[in-house]
């Protein structure tokens, strides 16, 4: 028997952005026709939709009965085959074909306070980032890190040679993973950015930035620092995930007697062992070398996207930029010097947003901050920071006294928002004893950041709760579009 379809005003919209239909696509797609006749939905698709069914492609790619990350690492590194690999590249296509109306479907992801993350994409960083910022925006949007097979030479297409991409599959995947209950919940959203299907785009503003920089001495100079400063800082890390972690127990068993690391007492088994632990405890961690039976691998480092391609995108999605790469923020900084006077009159708001102290979630997962949102937590402050990013977009030039009258009115928010987090300071507590006892395992395999904090947590309920606790929160609140995250 056919089954009648009739959508209804009320529903839930099948382009999954989990508006209701006459919020959204009502008058602009006929969905009842198109599931009548049994069409091809993904066009017609909102960002959220394409991620969900990304989503599920990469559970059926690797063969997983559900997406609940990490929680058997082993099997989940198993299962990243070439072969699986390739489909998960495959599926990017089809989730968002060279053909994509960009346009319409970044347009259509606008909302009134949106972010554009255009940082550090290593795991910590973002997740930061996402965490601090999630506090008030009503979205933020993440360019996803896969790269897209169209864009790229063949001898780096991830379909045509997969096997190098095991690693870099493995690392995007748990990001996706990580991200999907936000996704889920509405806050986050994966994009493409519209240089993917617009070559002439892609290498046009690749020739325009690299002029920027040639050109711009004082860009220049910071852009050096910021790598520098990067590497300095990373390359211990980067050395011991990448060459440490995967060498052969054989090579580590060599590198122990030529370092002479044995001379203050470490055995070569504890030392082993220690490698064998990380090797376990690193999710993004694939396998160990093995002469003849596997090849290198590719690592990318991203940063979302360039400035030209980040604005361009934030002006489609109505987005600010998020960036917490000092030489990003610079270019945002020369760009709205040389074209926006109304700079200087929102001066005495950015100074007060620059000068806040602001308690933070700096040590909480991804998981309880969602909670906090959920349960509407810091709305007043929220609803403020809407207000000022309304008052920012609107076509009349924007007065000094307008901007001092929103500082002072931001302070006494924060006021507002403290009180607040006293009480979620102690429901923090709450969460974080109960998922200790029934989730500690999970918990540390999860996030060593998160334990770590959650030990400090613990502890201070032992020893006097307020102190330690402040501590442990205290941060700079980081409210983008004018701010520097740090
Ligand atoms: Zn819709």
């Amino acid at each position: 028997m056919k089954k009648r379809y009739n959508l209804k005003r009320n529903d839930l919209c099948p382009c999954e952005s989990g508006k209701k239909y006459k919020y959204c696509c009502e008058g602009k797609v006929d969905w009842n026709q198109i599931i009548k006749e049994g069409k091809d939905r993904t066009p017609h698709f909102s960002i959220r939709g394409r991620n969900i069914l990304f989503i599920a492609k990469i559970a059926e790619a690797l063969q997983l009965d559900s997406v609940i990350p990490l929680t058997s690492k082993q099997e989940l590194r198993a299962a990243f085959t070439p072969e699986a690999v390739k489909k998960i590249h495959e599926a990017l296509i089809d989730v968002w074909p060279l053909n994509t109306d960009i346009q319409n479907v970044l347009q259509s992801a606008r909302s009134d306070v949106s972010g554009l993350y255009v940082g550090d994409y290593r795991r910590e960083h973002i997740f930061k980032g996402l965490i601090r910022h999630s506090i008030y925006a009503n979205k933020i949007i993440v360019v996803d890190p896969f790269v897209y097979p169209y864009s790229v030479r063949d001898e780096y297409n991830p379909i045509l040679t997969p096997e190098q991409y095991r690693a870099q599959t493995l690392k995007n995947v748990n990001f996706w993973f990580l991200l999907a209950p936000w996704i889920d919940a509405g806050i986050v959203e994966i994009i493409r950015t519209p240089n993917d299907f617009d070559r002439k785009l892609n290498w046009e503003s690749l020739k325009r930035q690299s002029k920027k920089f040639k050109e711009n001495e004082e860009l220049r100079k910071i852009l050096e620092k910021s790598v520098s400063e990067f590497s300095t800082r990373e390359k211990g890390k980067m050395i011991f995930k990448q060459l440490i972690l995967p060498a052969p127990n054989e090579y580590l068993k060599k590198v122990f007697i030529d370092a002479h690391l044995g001379k203050h007492g470490l055995t070569l088994e504890k030392f082993i062992a220690f490698i064998e632990e990380e090797r376990g405890k690193d999710p993004d961690f694939l396998e160990t070398f093995k002469p003849g039976k596997n090849t290198r691998q590719l690592i990318t480092f991203s940063s979302g996207a360039s400035y030209e391609i980040a604005k361009l995108t934030a002006n489609l999605t109505g987005s600010y930029l998020v960036t917490d790469i000092y030489s990003r923020w610079k270019e945002i900084e020369i760009d709205r010097e040389s074209q926006n006077v109304e700079s200087r009159e929102w001066a005495p708001l950015a100074k007060a947003f620059q000068s806040l102290e602001f308690k933070f979630l700096n040590n909480l997962s991804l998981e309880h901050t969602l909670i906090l949102r959920k349960e509407k937590r810091l709305e007043n402050l929220r609803v403020f920071l809407r207000k000022v990013w309304k008052s920012a977009c609107t076509t009349e030039p924007f007065s000094e006294i307008n901007a001092k009258n929103l500082a002072d009115e931001l302070v006494s928010e924060i006021k507002r928002a403290e009180v607040e987090w006293k009480q979620i300071d102690l429901d923090l507590l709450k969460w974080l004893g109960a998922e200790l006892l029934a989730v500690g395992e999970q918990i540390v395999s999860g996030s060593g950041y998160f334990f770590a904090a959650a030990f400090a947590i613990a502890g201070a309920i032992e020893v006097g709760v307020t102190q330690l606790k402040r501590k442990s929160f205290q941060d700079k609140f980081p409210a983008a579009f004018f701010m520097k995250l740090k």
